[in-house]
């Protein structure tokens, strides 16, 4: 997008001198009172959320522009790598939840997934392994080791299944412990 700004003001020929501008001043003053670049800047807004709407087929990259990527139509122009890896990994990962917790469309999209991204970014690789574990129901547990056909009973307190539930539950000393 820079490179593409770069390649129209050269292009122009003309000489561009740059200032800030505060955003969105016809929030609370009507716009035939605001000055004339605060005008053009709530211009500039209207046609910017005009072009994302009417947007919604791939357009060549803006002239200027060098390697551009785009996902499925659509043009990637910040945080590339995580938008490769999501579009990688997200369409799988979206089938297991739904197949695992037997959820629908909508309750996937109640999940708030940027939070979660969020709280694990501070967690070391070793810690986001156990949380995804713990997420996902695949501790180690009598309830898993029931389908190697292991015992799946408490080892500390003898319940009759040991779930992920009864390992934050379970009264036993040992257990409290470990946990
Ligand atoms: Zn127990």
């Amino acid at each position: 997008m820079i490179l593409a700004i770069r390649h129209q003001l050269t292009a122009s020929g003309k000489d561009v001198i740059f200032h800030h501008v505060r955003g969105h001043q016809d929030e609370n003053q009507r716009f035939s009172e605001l000055d004339k670049e605060a005008q053009y800047n709530v211009l500039c807004n209207e046609y910017a959320t005009q072009a994302v709407s009417d947007n919604d087929e791939t357009e060549l990259p803006y002239i200027g522009s060098k390697v551009m990527i785009a996902i499925r139509g659509e043009w990637i122009t910040s945080h590339i790598d995580q938008r490769v890896s999501d579009a990688l990994t997200g369409p799988a990962m979206k089938k297991y939840v739904l197949e695992r917790f037997k959820w629908d469309e909508e309750r996937f999209n109640c999940a708030n997934w940027n939070a979660i991204e969020q709280a694990r970014r501070g967690f070391s690789k070793k810690d986001n392994i156990l949380i995804s574990k713990l997420l996902f129901d695949w501790i180690n547990s009598g309830h898993q080791k029931a389908k190697l056909d292991q015992e799946k009973g408490c080892p500390c307190c003898g319940a009759e299944e040991e779930t992920l539930e009864h390992i934050f539950q379970c009264a036993n000393k040992q257990m409290c412990k470990a946990r």
